[in-house]
């Protein structure tokens, strides 16, 4: 492309900023504007459920660059401005303040938002979600302020959030409707690991049940569990999962199913418009279907993926999804993208709070967790690309070296 070219990325976060970066990296002189909802420069989110909540981390060791560096690499940053319109007829967008701006290529990454409970009660004061930096300092004083918090919904956030309100001294009780906490990806074996978890740092569980109703009469005082159970609490948080961003790719009459569909290029279906991160709904030719990651290390590496591409690279991205947790004394990894599977088993033993789990389809690893094990996702990924059947007395043994775990290594 050349230096008279401009692309525009709607979406300044760790997707879009990584991608702007990239841009600059691979030589591009046009002009790179980079358009952001939020005030702030773009900043990372997993700290905002962890040590920024618990206060144990400084603002800016949160931003993605420091300050400086997008004047320095000439790219336009724009925060607090919203892009209200994409018209890929004319190749322009529209801004909340009537501006149109033209571009050559566009990469919407625009992320993921929390979804909203709906019970009766659900808007009273003292409910609280989690996605950006300003809805963690205001829950960082709530719990302070809190005797005790209900989450609701026992994923990723909710998870992170009780260990870290448990870590600030407060009482904490979870509600969810599946058998285990992250019943979902983790299925109920290694779920129970996650139970135990927290109930050994006090967390009152209620599962296998879910919200009906946030009660209160000015605020939220508790919740009332489908079971017909009444929690107590003067703070609520929801952490019931995240619905991609799509409107302003959807009113443009781009193709969205679950998400922006992009092909393994990335590119979306309008010629020229690509999205990248928790919004991009690509096909994985690896997995040989279509997947929307909501992770950080898919954000950090599609967009870059995404700026190469829109250059000309035509690189398919095909990356073994992964991400991370930290929940109390318990760091994981996963690599994989398992939704289906015959089997489980562990190398090293769960109880001790240090193993590998591996989930299997037809005697193939297609998922593989490391908890407070580590530098091992290097194997566990190639273990999964490898698509080879392995012997589960091997796989199981930490004796044998994981690199040799497969057939025909
Ligand atoms: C509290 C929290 C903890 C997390 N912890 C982990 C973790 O431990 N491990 C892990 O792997 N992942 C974690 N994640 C997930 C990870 O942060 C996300 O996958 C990542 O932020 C996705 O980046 P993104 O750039 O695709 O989208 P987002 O971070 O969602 O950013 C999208 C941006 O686009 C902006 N935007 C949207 N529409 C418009 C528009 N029309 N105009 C202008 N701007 C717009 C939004 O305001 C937002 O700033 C966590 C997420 C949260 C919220």
């Amino acid at each position: 492309m050349s230096e008279s070219q401009t692309i525009v990325i709607v979406g300044a976060s760790l997707a879009g900023a990584k991608a702007a970066e990239t841009l600059r990296q691979e030589g591009f002189a046009g002009r790179v504007v980079l358009i952001g909802e939020e005030g702030d420069r773009p900043y990372e989110r997993p700290p905002l459920s962890k040590g920024y909540l618990r206060g144990d981390e400084e603002v800016v060791k949160i931003f993605v660059h420091e300050e400086g560096f997008y004047a320095e690499q000439g790219i336009e940053l724009r925060t607090s401005t919203l892009v209200k319109a994409v018209d890929p007829a004319t190749s322009q967008l529209v801004l909340d303040d009537g501006e149109r701006l033209a571009y050559d290529r566009l990469l919407l990454t625009t992320g993921a938002a929390p979804r909203r409970l709906t019970v009766p009660g659900a808007d009273l004061p003292g409910v609280h979600y989690l996605r950006d930096v300003g809805d963690a300092d205001g829950l960082a004083v709530s719990i302070g302020q809190a005797s005790r918090l209900v989450v609701v919904g026992a994923g990723w956030i909710g998870s992170e959030v009780a260990a870290s309100a448990r870590q600030m001294g407060t009482e904490v009780a979870m509600v969810d409707p599946g058998a285990v906490p992250l019943a979902g990806v983790m299925g109920p074996e290694v779920g129970a690991v996650f139970r135990q978890l927290h109930a050994s740092h006090g967390v009152d569980l209620y599962l296998g049940t879910g919200v009906e109703a946030v009660v209160g009469r000015k605020v939220a005082e508790g919740v009332r569990t489908s079971d017909g159970r009444v929690i107590d609490a003067d703070l609520v948080v929801v952490g019931i999962g995240v619905a991609p961003r799509t409107e302003l790719a959807e009113a443009a009459g781009i193709r969205v199913g679950n998400g922006i569909e992009v092909d393994e290029h990335l590119e979306t279906s309008v010629s020229g418009i690509f999205a990248a991160g928790d919004v991009a709904a690509a096909w994985h030719p690896g997995l040989g279907e279509r997947v929307r990651v909501e992770h950080w290390a898919n954000a950090l590496n599609q967009g870059p993926a995404a700026a190469r591409n829109m250059l000309g690279a035509r690189i398919a991205y095909d990356r073994v999804p992964y991400f991370f947790s930290d929940q109390y004394d318990l760091g994981m990894e996963y690599s994989g993208y398992a939704r289906i599977w015959d089997r489980v088993v562990f190398r090293g033993n769960p109880d001790d709070g240090k193993f590998i789990a591996f989930w299997l389809a037809d005697g193939r690893v297609v998922a593989g967790m490391n908890a407070n094990v580590w530098d091992v996702t290097g194997p566990i990924q190639a273990l999964i690309r490898s698509r080879a059947t392995v012997d589960i007395g091997r796989l199981t043994d930490p004796a044998v070296p994981l690199e040799e775990v497969a057939p025909g290594t």
